[in-house]
Order: C-alpha cells, then sequence, then structure tokens
C-alpha cells in the first residue's frame, strides 16, 4: 500500500453532499452531479462506515479508514478520559478544545489526508457548511499544517479564522440560518468559486449541509428536502463550471461523495426509560452522573459502564437481545467475529473496536426496506430526540444508511457505473493518489483511480443467543472491509 500511484492530476476537488442516497441522484433533482457521473466513474455500491453517522463519516473520509483506527466513535460518545463530567458531543467546537488537549492535538489518532499533503508541502482548502465537528474533523490539524478551513459557523468554529473573515470581508455577512439550508448552499459554493479555487490549492473540499438537516426535519422526499438538495447540486454546478472554465481543466480531478444515506423513521422506541423501568442503573443524559450505565441513542448507540458490577453489562446485553425493538447488538471482539459478551457480534468486524475507546456494547434499533411515506426503501426505529417522527435518520446498518453517492472523474475519463467494493475510507487515498502521493500508513482504503489487486469476497456473519438472532454482510478486498447490510 506504501508505493504511489502515478499522478494523474494536478489539482483535486471534493464536494460532499451530506447524507444523499444514491437513489436520489437524478437527472430532475441533480443534473450538475449526472453531469460529472457522465465523465467518471460512479461507485454504485460505495459504503459508510458502522455508526453510519457524520462526524464518524468525516474522519473516516480524513483518516481513509474506520473507526477502528482513528477513533472518532460517535456524534456523541462516552470518552472518560478526556471529558469525564458529561458525554463527548463531536459537534462542539469547546468539547472538540478540551479533548484535543487531553490528546495533543491526536484526537483523531490517525494521520489524514491533509497532514500527507502537508508533508509533501501541498494545500488543503475547506469550505464546510456542517457542524463545527464536522469542519474540524475532515481535517483537525488545520493550522499545524499550513492549511485553510472555512466554517458557516463562524470565525470560532474554524482554527482558522481568518478564512471566515476573509470570507465575510469579500462577499459580505454570514447568511442567516434557514430550512432548508439554501443561503448558506449558495454562500459556500460562493467561497469556492469566488476565493478558495482562484488560489489554486492542490486539494479543495466543500461539504453541504443538505439535504442531511432538511431530510432530517422534514422528511426524505418532502419539497423542503428536494428544494435543498437542488440547491446543493445548482451550487456544485458552479464549482464544475470553474473546473470546466479552466485551461488545465483535464488536470483537475473531481470527486462527488456524500457521508451516509438516511432512511425514514417510522417509530420512536423509548429504550432507556423502559430499561430503567426494567431495573437498570442507566442513564442516557448529556451530563454524566452517578448510574453505573451511559448511554447514547438514536437508531444505533453506545452502553458503558461507567462503575459497578462489570455483570451489569452481560445482563444490560441479554436484555436488550430480548427486547423485540432490538435488531444488532456487539461487543469488544472474541475471535473476530463474535463479541466478548454471549450471543453478540464483534465490534472489531464492524470496523469500530478502537483498541482504547471502545464501549462494552453497541446496539442497532430494527429497520426494514419497507417504503416510506414517500415511496423511498428503508423504514427504522430511533430512540427519543429532536428528529421528529417521520423524520429521516441514519447510524445504523440498513442498506440505504450505508450505501453513499461515489463519483470519481479523472482524466482516464468515462468509466461508467462500478460494482466494485469502494467506500469513504477509499477517498483520501484516491485524493494522494491522484496527485501520485503515497497514503499514510494507517489508511485502510485505496486508490479508486487504479484498478484493484482482487476479487471481492462476501460473507455473512453470525450470532444470536435463544431466539435473537443477527448476521451482517461484508464484502472484502484489498485488505479492506465493507459492510454491505444486516439482518435480525
Ligand atoms: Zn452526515
Amino acid at each position: 500500500m506504501s508505493r504511489p500511484d502515478q499522478p494523474t492530476a494536478d489539482r483535486v476537488v471534493i464536494a460532499v453532499f451530506d447524507g444523499l442516497r444514491p437513489d436520489l441522484v437524478t437527472p430532475e433533482l441533480t443534473p450538475n452531479i449526472m453531469r460529472l457521473a457522465a465523465n467518471g466513474t460512479w461507485f454504485r455500491r460505495a459504503r459508510s462506515v458502522f455508526p453510519s453517522v457524520t462526524r464518524v463519516a468525516t474522519s473516516s473520509i480524513a483518516a481513509g479508514a474506520p473507526p477502528i483506527v482513528h477513533g472518532i466513535l460517535g456524534n456523541a460518545f462516552y470518552h472518560r478520559e478526556a471529558i469525564p463530567d458529561r458525554i463527548f458531543d463531536t459537534s462542539d467546537a469547546g468539547q472538540i478544545r478540551r479533548a484535543e488537549a487531553h490528546h495533543d492535538g491526536r484526537l483523531l489518532a490517525a494521520d489524514t489526508f491533509g497532514d500527507v499533503l502537508a508533508r509533501a508541502g501541498k494545500k488543503l482548502a475547506v469550505v464546510h457548511t456542517g457542524s463545527a465537528g464536522s469542519a474540524h474533523f475532515i481535517n483537525p490539524r488545520a493550522r499545524a499544517n499550513g492549511h485553510w478551513t472555512f466554517s458557516m459557523h463562524g470565525a470560532e468554529a474554524t482554527q482558522t479564522p481568518e478564512a471566515v473573515e476573509n470570507a465575510i470581508k469579500r462577499l459580505g455577512p454570514l447568511p442567516e440560518r434557514e430550512l432548508p439550508r439554501l443561503q448558506e448552499l449558495a454562500y459556500g459554493g460562493r467561497v469556492m468559486t469566488d476565493i478558495v479555487l482562484p488560489t489554486r490549492p492542490d486539494v479543495a473540499l466543500i461539504w453541504f449541509n443538505e439535504p442531511d438537516t432538511t431530510f432530517h426535519y422534514r422528511g426524505l422526499g418532502s419539497p423542503e428536502a428536494m428544494a435543498g438538495l437542488r440547491e446543493a447540486d445548482r451550487a456544485f454546478g458552479t464549482i464544475l463550471d470553474w473546473v470546466e472554465a479552466q485551461p488545465d481543466a483535464e488536470r483537475i480531478a473531481v470527486i462527488v461523495a456524500s457521508d451516509h444515506g438516511q432512511i425514514s423513521t417510522g417509530s420512536v422506541e423509548p429504550l432507556f426509560e423502559t430499561a430503567q423501568q426494567a431495573g437498570f442503573d442507566l442513564s442516557a443524559a448529556k451530563a454524566v452522573d452517578g448510574a453505573t450505565l451511559v448511554a447514547t441513542g438514536g437508531i444505533s448507540g453506545e452502553i458503558r459502564l461507567r462503575e459497578g458490577d462489570p455483570r451489569e453489562v452481560e445482563r444490560i446485553a441479554a436484555w436488550l437481545m430480548e427486547n423485540p425493538a432490538v435488531g444488532h447488538v456487539f461487543s469488544p471482539d472474541r475471535n473476530g467475529v463474535e463479541g466478548q459478551v454471549a450471543g453478540t457480534l464483534s465490534l472489531g468486524l464492524m470496523g469500530t473496536g478502537h483498541g482504547t475507546r471502545q464501549p462494552e456494547l453497541m446496539f442497532i434499533l430494527k429497520s426494514t426496506l419497507d417504503a416510506d411515506p414517500y415511496g423511498l426503501p428503508g423504514l427504522g426505529a430511533m430512540t427519543p430526540g429532536d428528529v421528529p417522527l417521520g423524520g429521516g435518520m441514519h447510524g445504523g446498518i440498513n442498506p440505504h444508511e450505508l450505501n453513499t453517492v461515489l463519483i470519481v472523474s479523472d482524466a482516464r475519463g468515462h468509466r461508467g457505473l462500478s460494482q466494485e467494493p469502494a467506500g469513504i475510507i477509499d477517498i483520501g487515498p484516491t485524493v494522494l493518489g491522484l496527485l501520485g502521493l503515497a497514503p499514510a500508513a494507517t489508511m485502510m482504503g485505496r486508490n479508486l483511480a487504479a484498478p484493484p489487486r482482487e476479487e471481492a469476497r462476501v460473507a455473512r456473519h453470525s450470532g444470536g443467543s435463544g431466539a435473537f438472532a443477527q448476521h451482517v454482510d461484508i464484502v472484502e478486498q484489498d485488505g479492506r472491509r465493507f459492510i454491505l447490510g444486516g439482518g435480525h
């Protein structure tokens, strides 16, 4: 993995559409993504990681590896050594600063493609319209790397506040928040075309916060979500126009990606209240109090033993496996497939079993391929939160949460649809490979601009206890794995 490929590009432009499902990439909704696809390779089976949430995915894109390598294990997770008094909210700039201070700037515990670019004397410029945390994890050492990250959340939400100050000077004040986030998408597009791209950075990345945000709060097929997606695609179109107008356009590779998909919520499952009623001393509060067990929710979540009798972990695992709403239960690795707790599958198998940060248990609520009210397949349960019933969610291993958009367009031209295994962990190695740079030693993804070395191998891994049965389907190729889906 350490030998660099021949460079096929001088510069790379990346556009990430948060939460975009590939089945919503159509000539009508996303004509500009389709324009790029007509000149590139669309990896139609591309996959996110588990848990399929934004900051875990962002970190996996940056590190070219799943959470077992980089250690960002959830949008929220209990990281006791760094932040003992509360559940770590990885979207929050202040909490990130605390955790980075604890880790001497290596909270994301692996080299990123930004780090590799910096060592090669190359520039990465990021225009981010998502949370401060997501802007952080795409290039967590941006300041030390001499790079540039603009955040739509303002100068306090990035290590390089001058990026925001400069944009405000040039383009006017940051837009007001609205749903869908139309003005932010347009503003972000202008930061790219008017400020970033003319300076010719080696790699420029824009992260659109739609369609994810409006999927969550208005529903996947809602008119508002479609308006957000169309505007994100329009802003991307202005970037693509800029690239195509360059005299050296054929030396500029373009990658379009999403970080995860989404499914619709068909039910709200008060899992933690039910556990408390069943006698478990469990807290899902943000402030960590005296409870024996602490938990995070969503479609998936973690349960950790804060203190007390370790047998409580086995007891609540058995209780989860008897709960009809629970589809999967995982614990730290025992033998590569099973977890240490009877009936569970291995967190290592899932690419999430980070040595020092993994929880005692993770769970996923059940979901199906049934159609939602808009006719889109994928319907699941979630624990109570700020997303309304019927809104979109992600975090599990439903194929429609895991399947991402991934299109690579470089000088080799149109190669159409590819059914080869691929995923978000390939983005960093592909960026580096296009520029002729070797990936970092900890990267597990591969350069998608070159052919794979091996045939893909698909395997089903099963576990269970009593009446509870669970399985995951995983494809392996070239030393990396992607979760295709699961069942119960
Ligand atoms: Zn996301």
